[in-house]
C-alpha cells in the first residue's frame, strides 16, 4: 500500500498560485511535483481580474495572447459616491507594458494555465491531498491520500471520496499554495490572526441586454462597498455588500464539479432582492437581467500570515493572505509571491544560502503586505478630494485592483500620497 517517491519541490495546491509556481519551476527545469485533493481546476469566476504586473509576468512564460483572446481589458476604475460618479482612476496613464485590467473568470485562467503546462509535459497530480508533512533529517517527509471515487450504497447509490493509496514523497522543500485553510501553514505552525473585520457579499452573474460600461465600478454607500464588474459576452457581476453576519464561513468553499451552486435558498439571492440592490445602488444600470448565472452569499474574510514560511515550509497566496475581494490582491500577488519562491529556491545553492534568501522573502513580504493594506497607515491626503477618498479609507483599501508601485501611483491619481 506505501509508495515512496522523491522530488526536489512538492508545490501544495494547484489553484492559480500553485500552477503559476509549476510554470516556474517547468521553465527552470527543476524537479517538483503539483498536490492538489479536487479532481480538476474550478469552475467558476471567483477572482476574476488581472492586474497590469501580473499579466506581464504571465507574459514572461508565453501566456498573455491566450489569456487576452478569453478576457476584456478595462482601462479605468470609476468610484461612486451614493449615485454619482466621483473620481476615476486611469490605467492608461501608468508607464506600464499592459496598462489595463484583464477581465478573465478564475475557472478559464486556471484552465489556460493547465493546459499549457500539459503542453509542456507537466500535470497537476489530481486527486492527491496531502494529509501530513514532517521534516525528517535534511529534507520533508509528506504523507499523501491518493483519492479515488466509488458507488457505494444499495436504497439510494451516491458518490464516494476513498483513499485507493497512500504515497510517501521526499522532497527538500515544499510551497504551500493550499489556500486559506492551509495544511502547510498549520504544520509549519504559522499564526494566521485578522487583520481587519470580515465582510459579507451578495454576489451574482447575469447576461443582461445592456450596453455595459467598460469599465470596474467601485459604489460607496452608506458606508458599504458595492462592485460592478462586466464581463465577457455580455454577462456583469455584481456583489452588494450585506449585513455582516449574513454568509457564512463555510461560503469560501470552491466548486470543483459541473454543478451550478446556486444558493438559491437564501431570499437575498432571489430576483426580486437583486432588483432592489440594482435600483437602491446603480439606478444607472437599467438592463434586463437574463440568465442568472450564479449567485452566491460570500464571507471575504481578511487575514495575514505571521510569517510567509519556516524552515523547508514556505507560504504564496490565499495561505499567507485573505485580502478585501474587489482588489484581487490575494490572487495577483500571490502568483508572484510564487514565483519568487521559485526563483529563489532556483538560483541558490546550498541549504544555508536558500534559507537567508529566504528569510529576505518573508521580511520583504510582511512589509509589503503592511503597505498593501496600510496596516500602518501611511497613506496621507494632500487635498480637499485626497480627504474625501481617505474619509473612505476601509471602503478603498485593498478594494483597488493594483500593488506595488501601479498602486501608489493610482493612489496618487486621486491625490493620495503613499508615504511607505
Ligand atoms: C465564492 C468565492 C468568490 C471569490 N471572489 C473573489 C473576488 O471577487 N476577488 C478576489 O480577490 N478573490 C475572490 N475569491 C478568492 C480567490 O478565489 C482566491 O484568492 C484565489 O483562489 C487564491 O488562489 P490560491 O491558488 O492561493 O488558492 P486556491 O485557489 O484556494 O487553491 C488552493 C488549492 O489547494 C488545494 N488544497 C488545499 N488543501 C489541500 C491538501 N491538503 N492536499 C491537496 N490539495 C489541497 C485546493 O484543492 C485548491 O485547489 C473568491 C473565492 C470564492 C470561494
Amino acid at each position: 500500500m506505501f509508495n515512496h517517491k522523491k522530488t526536489d519541490i512538492v508545490v501544495l495546491g494547484a489553484g492559480p498560485v500553485g500552477l503559476i509556481a509549476a510554470h516556474a519551476l517547468a521553465s527552470r527545469n527543476i524537479d517538483y511535483v503539483l498536490l492538489d485533493r479536487q479532481q480538476r481546476t474550478n469552475i467558476h469566476s471567483y477572482a476574476l481580474a488581472l492586474h497590469p504586473d501580473t499579466l506581464e509576468l504571465l507574459d514572461s512564460f508565453g501566456l498573455a495572447e491566450r489569456i487576452l483572446e478569453n478576457s476584456l481589458q478595462l482601462s479605468t476604475v470609476s468610484i461612486y459616491e451614493e449615485n454619482l460618479p466621483k473620481t476615476k482612476l486611469d490605467y492608461t496613464r501608468l508607464p506600464l507594458k499592459y496598462p489595463f485590467l484583464t477581465v478573465i473568470s478564475q475557472g478559464e485562467l486556471e484552465k489556460i494555465l493547465a493546459d499549457t503546462l500539459k503542453k509542456k509535459s507537466h500535470k497537476p497530480l489530481w486527486n492527491h491531498r496531502v494529509r501530513f508533512i514532517e521534516e525528517q533529517g535534511n529534507a520533508l517527509n509528506i504523507s499523501v491520500d491518493r483519492l479515488s471515487e466509488g458507488m457505494t450504497g444499495y436504497a439510494v447509490a451516491h458518490i464516494e471520496t476513498q483513499i485507493d493509496k497512500i504515497l510517501d514523497y521526499q522532497a527538500n522543500y515544499l510551497i504551500g499554495a493550499d489556500g486559506h485553510e492551509s495544511v502547510a501553514r498549520r504544520i509549519a505552525g504559522i499564526d494566521f490572526p485578522e487583520v481587519s473585520p470580515s465582510a459579507d457579499y451578495a454576489v451574482f452573474e447575469f447576461k443582461t441586454d445592456a450596453d455595459l460600461p467598460n469599465e470596474m465600478r467601485l459604489i460607496i454607500k452608506d458606508n458599504k462597498t458595492h462592485v460592478y464588474w462586466p464581463l465577457p459576452n455580455g454577462h456583469c457581476r455584481w456583489s452588494f455588500q450585506v449585513d455582516h453576519g449574513v454568509a457564512s464561513n463555510h461560503s469560501r468553499e470552491k466548486d470543483h464539479k459541473f454543478k451550478p451552486i446556486n444558493n438559491s435558498g437564501s431570499p437575498l439571492l432571489d430576483h426580486q432582492h437583486l432588483n432592489t440592490f440594482l435600483a437602491d445602488n446603480a439606478p444607472w444600470f437599467t438592463g434586463s437581467v437574463e440568465d442568472l448565472s450564479w449567485r452566491i452569499l460570500v464571507n471575504f474574510e481578511h487575514h495575514l500570515a505571521n510569517s510567509f514560511g519556516k524552515d523547508r515550509i514556505w507560504l504564496a497566496g490565499d495561505s499567507a493572505h485573505t485580502t478585501p475581494h474587489a482588489g484581487i490582491l490575494s490572487m495577483n500577488v500571490g502568483m508572484r509571491e510564487a514565483v519568487e519562491l521559485v526563483d529563489i529556491l532556483s538560483t541558490t545553492d546550498t541549504h544555508l544560502e536558500r534559507q537567508k534568501a529566504l528569510a529576505d522573502y518573508n521580511e520583504q513580504r510582511l512589509v509589503d503586505w503592511q503597505r498593501l493594506l496600510d496596516l500602518d497607515h501611511h497613506i496621507y491626503a494632500v487635498d480637499q478630494t485626497a480627504r474625501w477618498a481617505l474619509g473612505h479609507r476601509n471602503n478603498l483599501i485593498g478594494n483597488i485592483p493594483a500593488s506595488g508601485e501601479t498602486l501608489s501611483e493610482l493612489l496618487a491619481q486621486l491625490h493620495l500620497i503613499d508615504a511607505a
